[in-house]
């Protein structure tokens, strides 16, 4: 077993890792943030504020449920799903949201800014900011606001200001570039929301502290119903925060195998995937190092995956460093593997699950049946399926 050094470090490195790729208006912000919220996060309002709304408001602790089911139809392990699709709005995001919400409110600024690909964490931001009364501004590619239109909906319902982005390719990054101009020039009442463990210092150890609630309910409730630690933890990676959330109670318990899944797309081969720790390479993406998908000229390469949360070219700089120290294996199944799984989960369990939470079930299906039944499996489900059921429907050519 490697022995794990105390990280990140004071300016966010997790070994070669992280850091703050960052403009030079914008050090400013990311310093104070990172000094705000090391003196905040201890604090006595703040953390009684916060673990009130996670349970009144958010539904905490979520419960792990024994899928006896998927477990006898596979043969092998034993199944926990985490259920993070029962969380209000129907996914692990809200964790962060929250926290980030309630730290601009002790920031004593009322205005949040966030960026949304799929519109997920859009969502989840613009229900945080209308239960704490802040002003939301979300920035959304154009090509991004036509493909999500029900998320835009339910961003404006929730009273977010929804500003479509129509520079470079209209999409998510387009988005992220704009965020960040809006917060250099309104730091003084803003606060920028990032929704992954992504991003420069100190972004990935706030986000990944937020939803370290995940892996610490995890493992209590695993004591408690197994009288055990799990011997394998698996969660799907986009940018890492579900999964890095889930493992962070497991990362010193060196009998527990940690496994990232990531999005193979249409197949590795095929450079069709969002998989950057499987086969990225190290870079620099979105202001922190970390394995991303880049060219031989080191332009930023599109990614594809089946499922939008897990459709991003980076992954956050923990993933890579406990990649690198071999702490955690990451590994990718396919769009179709993804879509068989959902199929099996709706059919054995009664649970339709993310898309994105799909892939996560499909390296159990592949792992769990190799395992004697003495072993345990405790996998992240991270989200609800109900935002994919357009999505599976096409793929699966049912017109609705
Ligand atoms: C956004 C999303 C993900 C991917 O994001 P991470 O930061 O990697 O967790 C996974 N599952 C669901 C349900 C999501 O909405």
């Amino acid at each position: 077993m490697v022995k794990i050094r105390k990280y990140p470090d004071k300016t966010g490195h997790f070994g070669k890792f992280g850091g703050q790729f960052a403009p030079e208006t914008l050090m400013h912000a990311l310093e104070e943030l990172n000094s705000f919220y090391l003196n905040t996060k201890n604090d006595k309002n703040f953390k009684n504020s916060l673990s009130m709304l996670l349970k009144t408001y958010v539904g905490r602790p979520t419960p792990i449920f024994f899928a006896s089911n998927l477990t006898k139809k596979l043969g092998g392990a034993k199944i926990y799903f985490k259920r993070e699709d029962l969380s209000h709005t129907g996914a692990h995001k809200i964790n962060n949201a929250l926290g980030q919400g309630l730290l601009t409110k002790q920031m004593g600024k009322n205005r949040i800014i966030a960026e949304t690909g799929a519109g997920q964490h859009g969502v989840a931001t613009a229900t945080v900011a209308s239960i704490l009364k802040q002003d939301c501004v979300i920035y959304m590619g154009e090509e991004d606001i036509k493909r999500q239109a029900l998320n835009v909906f339910r961003m404006k319902l929730l009273g977010a200001k929804v500003v479509p982005v129509s520079t470079g390719s209209k999409t998510l990054k387009d988005a992220i570039n704009e965020a960040m101009r809006d917060w250099v020039a309104n730091v003084e009442t803003s606060h920028y929301l990032i929704g992954s463990a992504v991003g420069p210092h100190p972004y990935p150890r706030i986000v990944k502290d937020f939803q370290s609630i995940i892996g610490d309910e995890s493992l209590t409730q695993m004591l408690k119903t197994e009288g055990n630690l799990p011997d394998y933890v698996i969660a799907c990676v986009g940018g890492g925060s579900n999964a890095i959330g889930l493992f962070n109670a497991f990362i010193n318990k060196p009998s527990v195998n940690l496994i990232g899944v990531e999005a193979g797309g249409h197949g590795i081969k095929t450079g069709e995937h969002s998989a950057s720790l499987s086969s990225g390479e190290i870079g620099v993406l979105h202001g922190s190092m970390s394995y991303i998908l880049q060219d031989t000229n080191g332009q930023i390469t599109e990614a594809h995956s089946i499922s939008a949360g897990l459709d991003y070219p980076g992954v956050g700089p923990e993933h890579s460093y406990l990649k690198d120290i071999k702490r955690a294996k990451y590994t990718s199944v396919t769009d179709s593997e993804a879509l068989n799984a959902f199929e099996i989960l709706c059919n054995t369990e009664g649970i339709i699950p993310a898309l994105e939470s799909s892939h996560a079930i499909a390296e159990v299906i592949k792992i769990a049946p190799k395992l004697s039944k003495t072993k345990t499996i405790l996998v992240g489900l991270s989200g609800r399926g109900d935002k994919d059921i357009e999505t599976v429907a096409k793929q699966l050519n049912v017109n609705l």
